[in-house]
């Protein structure tokens, strides 16, 4: 018995239908602990070198954590893996809501889906009782009809994740949601499900998870919720939650304007936090076990339609970085992609592009199906979104994601694509903030914010310093705080209410039964980043420093308005800033985990 755990990884093969359970491998545990570690420790063991992403070969893994289902703040949070279509690499995505306590109590850790299914499945799991059901009536559904539709049918105590007709059509971005409003939305997770003909999961479960003291737990559990309840912090962040940094982006330059021409907007103000909550927010909405609730749901009366959200990244990406200023129109359109199912981030940066080739006349009506592709256009913003998912027209281009658009079109508009790694990048402007342009850089799944979100760090150190303080804190940041994905609970108490991460401390060591400090966690971090590192050489010939580095817009083109107007990174600091980062992490002038790194992490088998 493994305390903390649910205690099985469970296996579907959808080519043969075979379905088994095998026990939690101990020294899986112990090295990679669960979420995002054992998602990293299956995908390079198990997926094939050179695997396409869409082929029967890859496997979607979904993995909750040893805090996820227990009375810990937030600890509703599981990680879905796989090889990403997006990108060729890894893929990460992490999922709140309600879906991973369920995985636990179905004795569960793991869910590892193989193989394809000849016809559209959905997978049924109700503690032992577990079954490949026909899909073909929900097939090109909408995600918020199959989810509602799934309820009414199985019980109200399914948890459901889902994808939508992206997910099915092969959008290179296409999103599993959950919960109508959740969503593991990065890198094509919704894509390998599609690829794979399941159209949703459906999980229940009854059973205990085993703890090792369970009056250690209780009284930890309670300390971490009242820490949560007597911070500062937690009254604007359940009144706001993300949009809270709405402004403030919007007022250092860091709002994405216009496809990242600039930071800041001057319909910005339309979208701040205050307003969106005074206009169209209804209620608050959380996770398992949360205390601070950052979900808001909201109300768009002018299309008579509901959404959860939008929360900041979709304000950023769907509002100023396509020159909307409305957050109805915001709102309606973060509807459009949860139930279409694409991600919001990636279905900005896309749209943001095309209109931008549309601005400087590399498309024109002839390539836009007719759309007046300005910034700012509301319905072609809508209509466009629509096309993406249903690949159709200009929208096959795009699903390819931004990258592989750019290089078909070509015309210079790849200077103007903005990602990393070919993951879009997600709502920060990075002209003149050299720790988080270092932070998407160098990020394991592409431009991503959540792995470190250092562009308060930039404004506290001088934000156009190259200095090795700001790259350690990047690496810090990298190490720790995806082991709240790998844990199974949210990182977003400590970052918003900055609770003190000690006190997760006596909980972990309570569940599990393993005493370990904040220090044996973040080295499990670094193993999981190294380990990620040699995926992606694995699987990508000539990956290096070339694949580190940043849209040319973020050294090439200073904004012409806002307050980083005139301001850029120079060419020379970036090249700078990655010599810093391979040096501090222990890798070689070409960014590859040196001899001395692998060992060190307990890595030789994996770069044997
Ligand atoms: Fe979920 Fe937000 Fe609560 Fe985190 S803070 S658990 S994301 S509702």
């Amino acid at each position: 018995m493994l305390n903390g755990y649910g205690g099985n990884i469970l296996r579907v093969n959808l080519s043969t239908g075979k379905i088994i359970k095998q026990p939690t491998p101990p020294e899986l545990a112990r090295d990679f602990i669960g979420g995002r570690g054992f998602g990293a420790y299956f995908l390079f063991m198990e997926v094939p070198r050179h695997t396409d992403p869409l082929s029967p070969e890859n496997k979607l893994i979904i993995s909750s954590g040893p805090l996820s289902g227990l009375m810990i703040p937030g600890a509703g949070k599981c990680d879905f893996t796989t090889k990403s279509p997006l990108t060729n690499g890894y893929a990460s995505s992490s999922l709140g809501g309600h879906f991973t306590a369920e995985i636990k109590y179905a004795g569960l850790d793991s869910i590892i889906l193989e193989g394809t299914s000849p016809k559209p499945v959905y997978l049924f799991i109700d503690n032992e009782k577990i079954e490949l059901r026909d899909a073909s009536h929900l097939w090109g559904k909408g995600t918020i009809a199959v989810e509602k539709e799934l309820k009414e049918k199985l019980g109200e105590e399914f948890q459901i994740a889902v994808i939508g007709p992206g997910g099915e059509n092969g959008v290179s971005f296409a999103s599993i949601n959950h919960d109508f409003g959740r969503q593991a939305g990065r890198g094509g997770v919704g894509t390998v499900m599609g690829v794979k003909k399941v159209k949703a999961i459906a999980i229940h479960g009854t059973k205990s998870i085993p703890v090792a003291d369970p009056e250690g737990y209780r009284k930890a559990g309670m300390t971490l919720f009242k820490a949560c309840k007597d911070a500062e912090g937690l009254k604007p962040w359940q009144s706001y939650g993300t949009t809270i940094v709405v402004s403030w982006c919007d007022e250092v330059g860091a709002l994405p304007t216009r496809n990242f021409s600039a930071g800041s907007f001057e319909g910005g103000k339309n979208l701040y936090g205050p307003v969106m909550r005074e206009q169209i927010v209804i209620t608050d909405k959380g996770c398992f076990g949360c205390p601070s609730p950052c979900g808001k749901y909201s109300r768009m009366k002018r299309y008579n339609s509901n959404v959860e959200g939008p929360e900041y990244e979709t304000i950023g990406m769907l509002g100023s970085n396509l020159g909307l200023s409305d957050i109805q129109d915001v709102a309606q359109a973060n509807l459009l992609c949860d139930d279409l199912g694409i991600d919001t981030i990636s279905a900005g940066s896309v749209i943001g592009w095309a209109m931008e080739c549309y601005e400087k006349g590399i498309f024109t009506k002839k390539d836009t199906d007719g759309l007046e592709l300005k910034f700012g256009n509301t319905q072609a913003v809508f209509a466009l979104t629509e096309k993406i998912a249903k690949r159709q027209g200009l929208g096959a281009l795009l699903a390819e994601g931004v990258k592989k658009a750019a290089k078909k079109v070509g015309q210079g508009s790849d200077k103007f694509a903005i990602q990393v790694k070919g993951m879009e990048q997600s709502a920060y402007a990075t002209h003149n903030a050299t720790a988080m342009l270092l932070a998407y850089m160098t990020c394991d799944v592409g431009a991503h914010h959540n792995r470190a979100w250092a562009i308060t760090y930039d404004l506290q150190v001088g934000r156009d310093k190259v200095v090795p303080e700001k790259v350690a804190r990047v690496i810090w940041l990298q190490n720790f705080r995806p082991m709240f994905d790998v844990l199974g609970a949210c990182r977003l108490q400590w970052v918003e209410l900055s609770i003190d991460r000690d006190l997760y401390v006596p909980a972990l060591a309570a569940i599990t039964g393993i005493h370990r400090t904040w220090q044996d966690l973040e080295t499990v971090g670094e193993r999981i980043w190294n380990l990620t590192r040699l995926y992606w050489s694995r699987e990508n010939e000539g990956f290096g420093r070339t694949w580190d580095q940043p849209s040319p817009r973020f050294y090439e083109e200073p904004p012409k308005t806002g307050v980083t107007a005139g301001q850029i990174t120079r060419y020379e600091d970036v090249q700078r800033l990655l010599d810093m980062y391979y040096e501090q992490r222990g890798w070689t002038s070409n960014g590859m985990p040196t001899p001395e790194t692998v060992n060190r992490l307990g890595l030789a088998t994996f770069a044997a």
